[in-house]
């Protein structure tokens, strides 16, 4: 039996947007992906200082916006997993769930460049590839020279690039858009724009 890879798509998701959409598509094509998991996070280790958006309602928009896609589903393994969200753990825990698949942790370029600062990361890597996309104003070619040098070369194999639709879209620029009473029409999914007006979200 021929298992195919999983993809792990992690993120604040603060709100989801097709950005993330978009790359989670484009590494399932690419990979041959059986499933892509949204994982929204928990606690982030990396955004102490700012106020992230209550993890249900998170949780609810990535539902909301991978509910039309079959090859995609949602993961409930960090917001429900007390502390801090590390990728080390959620990966632990869908290498346990999918011993026989290999797996693949898709971030944004931007993300991949604090991998040398992420908990246990050279254990991660024994664990699953890393799909770094491409996003605007992001080289992956000047990252592997710069950045990740010091990883060695094992680890630097597992990194692999993907080029994505050039997307400037980012939950920052909704969140001060919505604050702002700009329009977010067309830069998440139509039901997504609804909650957070609903709900009153980032005002
Ligand atoms: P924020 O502006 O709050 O940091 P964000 O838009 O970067 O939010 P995150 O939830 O932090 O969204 O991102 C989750 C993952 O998706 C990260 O790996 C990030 O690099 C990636 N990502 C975010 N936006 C895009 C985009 N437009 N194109 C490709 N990847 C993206
Ligand atoms: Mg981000």
């Amino acid at each position: 039996m021929e298992y195919q890879p999983i993809g792990i798509m992690g993120g604040t998701f603060d709100p989801i947007h097709y950005g993330h959409l978009v790359t989670a598509e484009a590494a399932r094509t690419e990979f041959n992906l059986e499933k892509v998991y949204f994982v929204p996070s928990g606690h982030p280790p990396h955004k102490v200082l700012q106020e992230v958006t209550n993890p249900e309602h998170r949780y609810l928009m990535t539902i909301l916006s991978i509910c039309t896609n079959p090859s995609f589903e949602g993961s409930r393994v960090e917001i429900t997993r007390p502390g801090k969200s590390y990728a080390y753990d959620t990966v632990k825990f869908f290498k346990k769930l999918f011993p026989h698949n290999d797996l693949y942790f898709i971030t944004g370029a931007d993300a991949i460049k604090e991998i040398l600062t992420w908990h246990r990361v050279d254990e991660i890597l024994d664990m699953c590839y890393f799909v770094a996309a491409t996003r605007p104003g992001y080289d992956l070619a000047d990252l592997k020279k710069e950045e990740l040098k010091a990883l060695p070369h094992e680890y630097l194999e597992r990194i692999v690039n993907l080029e994505v639709p050039a997307m400037a879209i980012s939950s920052t620029d909704i969140r001060r858009r919505v604050r702002e009473n700009k329009s977010i029409k067309y830069l998440l999914p139509e039901a997504v724009e609804q909650y957070i007006y609903k709900y009153k979200l980032y005002k």
